[in-house]
């Protein structure tokens, strides 16, 4: 039988937003020493917007001023239509907002934590990660690239075959609760840390923002469930994510927490739910655990 006062705090978790699916991850919860976080979606907005568009090389037949970068953005967003990622989301969004019309895209596919590949226009694409262009070996020295990069914006690209044809910048803002939650957790001894896909100056600035001790930035979707696993070797770890490339970190810590407006697979693999989407209701957990658990022993 569940002890009345189990039963009672989970009803209270419940008006308070907090779907507990699994029993013994509330009651670990309490022993919680660190917050992993991702980053994007869950302690940021998830809604990228275009901020900057960088022509690299001859795109196509342009001429007049802007038509390089209209070019750059139409063929990117023609391709992203077919994701749902959030980077996607904003490339197509930038297109929208800047009147461009997308051309359908064929042989798309999705290449998780990397980008996107298909053909557009008979020309074969793909808006890639700088990681990707990293390990694909491809060099590319461009001054306003990194000028965007180190302002902590993210930067994916445009590439034809293997040839970059632009840049592209998007900025995402973190969500004002997720700094009160990180406070919140600090000021109750916890550490809190950052596991991202996204680049080191975005995952910098995040960091020096909402005042994290640690952050990973440019992990890999396979990769983020092995530094849950190192995380683990110093602390007790909750993950909290939104996103299907999170869904094996939450089912490694020790709590896994899905934020309720996240991905079904996300949502599926997580112990606790935040129904509110607010970061802040992982303190809810831990003081409720505390108060549900110091009763019993
Ligand atoms: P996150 O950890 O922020 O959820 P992901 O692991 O999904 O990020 O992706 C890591 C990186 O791969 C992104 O920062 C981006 O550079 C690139 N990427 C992933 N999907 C896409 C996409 N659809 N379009 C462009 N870039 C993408
Ligand atoms: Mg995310």
């Amino acid at each position: 039988a569940i002890p009345l006062v189990v039963a009672v705090s989970t009803s209270l978790a419940a008006k308070s937003g907090l779907l507990i699916r699994e029993r013994q991850s509330f009651e670990r919860a309490r022993e919680i020493e660190a917050v992993v976080f991702d980053k994007t979606g869950t302690l940021t907005r998830g809604e990228f917007g275009v901020t900057e568009v960088i022509p690299l090389v001859g795109v196509g037949e342009v001429g007049k001023e802007g038509e390089a970068e209209m070019e750059v953005l139409r063929l990117a967003a023609s391709l992203e239509a077919s994701s749902e990622h959030s980077i996607a989301r904003g490339v197509v969004k930038g297109a929208e907002d800047r009147g461009i019309s997308t051309a359908p895209a064929d042989e798309f596919q999705s290449m998780p934590g990397k980008g996107v590949l298909g053909v557009v226009d008979g020309r074969r694409l793909k808006v890639v990660s700088p990681g990707y262009l990293e390990g694909a070996g491809i060099e590319l020295d461009d001054e306003r690239v990194r000028a965007a990069e180190e302002g902590g914006k993210t930067v994916v690209f445009l590439l034809e075959d293997e040839t970059p044809l632009g840049a592209l910048a998007l900025g995402d803002s973190v969500r004002p609760e997720s700094k009160e939650a990180v406070e919140r957790l600090k000021s109750m001894g916890l550490k809190c840390m950052m596991l991202t896909g996204d680049n080191r100056y975005v995952a910098e600035e995040v960091s020096r923002d909402l005042g994290l001790d640690e952050f990973f930035a440019e992990v890999l979707p396979h990769q983020k469930a092995e530094k849950i696993r190192e995380v683990q070797e110093r602390y007790t770890v909750a993950m909290v994510g939104d996103g299907v490339n999170d869904a094996p970190a939450l089912a490694q810590a020790d709590v896994g927490i899905a934020i309720g407006a996240g991905t079904d697979v996300a949502v599926e693999t997580a112990d606790i739910i935040l129904v509110r989407n607010d970061p802040r209701d992982v303190v809810t957990i831990i003081r409720l655990s505390k108060k549900t658990y110091s009763k019993m022993f």
